[in-house]
């Protein structure tokens, strides 16, 4: 019996699962050399207030691979962590938004810009991440205030305690912490409550179909309604129409980002100021 089960185990590793598997190996083998041959660069996506006033930026991780074109973060960035190889490229991301800052600060017109970064939880859970922060913020002189870092509920799972600490300690260097893809994880409401958070960021599933869902629309109203009696920012992703924008600014949204305003754009493509929208309607 566990003799044919196994055989049938190993005819079950079908040729296209091996080449699956083969893909994913050249693919991190090829991930391990981006950093060093240039082909990871940061994009920015703009995040505006209710009068389409840019108030920040996302960043956003860009892989040119030589051959495959564009490999979306969403296949990357797992590999990455699985690899540990987030460690040097999440420290780069680090870096780089950190020396815009730099060069943000240096003009009235850019000085109070923020710049959201995503931190995954392998970078966390580094004993040295506080050091290394203040050592990049040392060393390119960013101001910690325009610094936001974005981290997902699943981060939170991990070591509760030891996440906490390490949130605590950023804080305190002036950092601040967005929660991102707010309800598409396993959200406990105790973290809002224990966690230095400064703001929610609405998940673009909820936003999508926030005109024609009734069941979203109304985890997204109660979702601001959350954040502002807390006291958080809240920003809603995704918004690709004038009527979601419209929508969530009368529902006490004060923060937006999507398609609708821009998609994200290499630095100097991007659009600073009071954006011109279709906004009549
Ligand atoms: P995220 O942090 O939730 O980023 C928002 C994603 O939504 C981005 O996808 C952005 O391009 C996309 N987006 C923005 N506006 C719209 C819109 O109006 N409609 C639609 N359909 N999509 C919109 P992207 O750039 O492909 O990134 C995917 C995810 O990869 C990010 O989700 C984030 O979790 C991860 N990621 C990206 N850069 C980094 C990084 O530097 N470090 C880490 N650890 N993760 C990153
Ligand atoms: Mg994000
Ligand atoms: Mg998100
Ligand atoms: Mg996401």
């Amino acid at each position: 019996q566990a003799k044919s089960a196994g055989g049938n185990s190993l005819r079950f590793f079908s040729s296209e699962m091996q080449s699956a598997v083969m893909a994913r190996v050249h693919l991190e083998a090829d991930l391990h050399q981006a950093l060093q041959r240039d082909e990871l660069a940061l994009h920015y996506q703009v995040q505006v207030d209710g009068d389409t006033h840019v108030t920040g930026v996302e960043a956003l991780l860009r892989w040119h691979h030589p051959r495959r074109g564009m490999v979306s973060p969403g296949v990357f960035i797992p590999l990455a962590e699985s690899s540990q190889l987030i460690l040097p490229i999440g420290h780069w991301v680090l870096q780089s938004a950190c020396r815009q800052l730099a060069r943000w600060s240096e003009s009235k017109r850019t000085e109070a810009l923020t710049i959201s970064v995503n931190v995954s939880s392998v970078q966390f859970q580094q004993a040295d991440f506080v050091a290394q922060v203040e050592r990049l913020l040392d060393e390119t002189g960013a101001r910690p205030e325009r610094l936001i870092m974005e981290v997902t509920e699943s981060l939170l799972m991990d070591d509760p305690e030891r996440v906490r600490d390490t949130m605590t300690a950023l804080s305190e260097l002036g950092i601040r912490f967005g929660l991102d893809d707010f309800g598409t994880g396993y959200s406990s409401l105790n973290y809002l409550k224990r966690l230095p958070l400064h703001q929610l960021k609405i998940d673009q599933s909820f936003v999508h179909d926030l005109l024609d869902d009734p069941v979203d629309a109304a985890i997204v109203e109660t979702t601001i309604t959350l954040a502002n009696s807390l006291g958080l920012e809240v920003t809603a992703e995704g918004v690709e129409t004038a009527e979601q924008h419209e929508w969530l600014k009368g529902r006490g949204c004060h923060s937006f980002q999507g398609y609708f305003y821009s998609r994200p754009v290499p630095i100097d493509e991007l659009v600073l100021g009071v954006l011109p929208l279709p906004l009549d309607h």
